[in-house]
């Protein structure tokens, strides 16, 4: 069973997607279960990932990456996830946030921030989420404050993937506090890891996608040049939602990915578990609930790849992602669940496939914004 077909994945983004599948039936699939059930960080599997040209690629050639565009970017993504979410999570974390800065930030700030991202010799992360707040975007608290030629930062930053592992990470804090223009206070700035008053440790061990590492970050009279603003002051929240767009498309290929493994499973596991004299898939239930899996799926599916022309063609680019991203994330949470019903008692044990799936697929319904706040972007920006 194919059920990432490339027929539907553009003509460009084909050879991307079938490096990215050889890449994962070699690396990321036959590891999965080993670094799910360790929770550790797959350091050789990012190396083999850079040396295959399959990570960071997304940054334009200029900068010595590829120059993957959104199309590719999927349908790598697809593939991936297909295999396992927690590594493909950070593989792709390798070089989270640095698209703001190549498309908003200076040559110099390439230069020395996203050139050794792409290069393989340094790895990236993206810190806006808080303690105390995670959805609420404009009202993010860790501050900025300039103090001549340099931006002095406190507060505290939650779930920042590599927030530990990253040489960088791109930080969004609040630079002013006009209430009547909530969306012009915060700004983005490259902090490097290294720098006093940056410290991070590991946030407590999660029940999925453990291959995949966040922080805690606390930032204390944190200093970093004026240099390391992107683009202008007050001008984060826009750059951030722009960027989000990728990204929401990008997480709908997790929530596809996810959602192919976890039919994958229980197609095979009903056709070969015998009850009652026959195999389980004989009972029309199981096979209409198994055509439901399938229906959801390819309609995920079409509307992502819709989606991801639209958000590339920046036509509706907001409602477009927040459409896919909410759909296919909760088509793997629905068909995770159907999943490991058909899986009866075996569906809760460690060392399945479906049990670690049924996990990760809890995820993407909630991180680059939870699917409450897709449906109000949904709404708000309905053609
Ligand atoms: C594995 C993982 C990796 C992550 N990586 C990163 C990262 O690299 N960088 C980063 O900055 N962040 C990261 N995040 C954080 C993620 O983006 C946040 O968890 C997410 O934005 C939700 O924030 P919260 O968890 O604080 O939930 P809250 O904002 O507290 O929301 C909790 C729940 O309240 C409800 N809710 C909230 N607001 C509304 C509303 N307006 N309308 C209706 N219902 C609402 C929803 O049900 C929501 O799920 C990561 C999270 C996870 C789990």
């Amino acid at each position: 069973m194919d059920l990432l077909d490339e027929r539907i994945v553009p003509d460009h983004a084909r050879e991307i997607k079938t490096e990215a599948r050889e890449f994962a039936r070699e690396h990321i699939e036959p590891n999965a279960q080993e670094y799910f059930q360790a929770g550790e960080y797959p350091e050789e599997i990012l190396e083999a990932g850079r040396d295959a040209g399959l990570v960071a690629q997304d940054i334009p050639e200029k900068w010595g990456g590829r120059g993957l565009d959104l199309a590719q970017l999927l349908a790598l993504t697809e593939e991936f996830y297909r295999a396992d979410a927690g590594i493909a999570l950070t593989l792709q974390l390798a070089s989270f946030g640095c698209e703001i800065t190549y498309e908003h930030g200076t040559d110099e700030q390439c230069e020395e921030y996203i050139r050794p991202v792409a290069d393989g010799e340094q790895r990236s992360g993206l810190a806006v989420s808080e303690p105390e707040t995670g959805s609420d975007l404009a009202g993010m608290q860790t501050r900025a404050e300039r103090d001549g030629d340099e931006y002095v930062i406190n507060g505290e930053k939650y779930w920042v993937g590599n927030g530990v592992e990253a040489d960088w990470i791109t930080v969004y804090a609040r630079t002013g506090d006009d209430e009547d223009n909530p969306y012009g206070n915060h700004s983005l700035f490259i902090v490097p890891t290294d720098t006093d008053g940056y410290d991070a440790e590991h946030i407590p061990e999660k029940m999925a996608m453990r291959a995949s590492k966040q922080a805690h970050i606390e930032f204390d009279d944190c200093r970093v040049p004026a240099d390391n603003l992107i683009g202008a002051e007050g001008a984060g929240f826009m750059l951030l939602a722009d960027f989000f767009n990728h990204g929401r498309i990008a997480v709908a290929g997790h929530g596809l990915g996810l959602a192919a493994a976890a039919i994958e499973e229980a197609w095979e596991f009903t056709h070969d578990r015998e009850e009652f004299g026959r195999t389980i898939s004989d009972f029309q239930s199981v096979q209409h609930g198994l055509a439901d899996m399938l229906l959801e799926f390819e309609s995920a599916r079409t509307l992502t790849w819709r989606a991801c022309e639209n958000v590339a063609n920046r036509d509706d680019a907001g409602y477009w992602a927040a459409m896919a991203k909410t759909k296919a994330t909760e088509t793997a949470v629905d068909v995770a669940e159907q999943a490991m019903q058909f899986h009866g008692g075996r569906s809760i044990l460690d060392e399945r496939r479906i049990a670690r799936v049924y996990r990760d697929a809890r995820v993407p319904v909630i991180y680059e914004g939870a699917n409450e706040i897709q449906r109000n972007l949904i709404y708000r920006q309905a053609p």
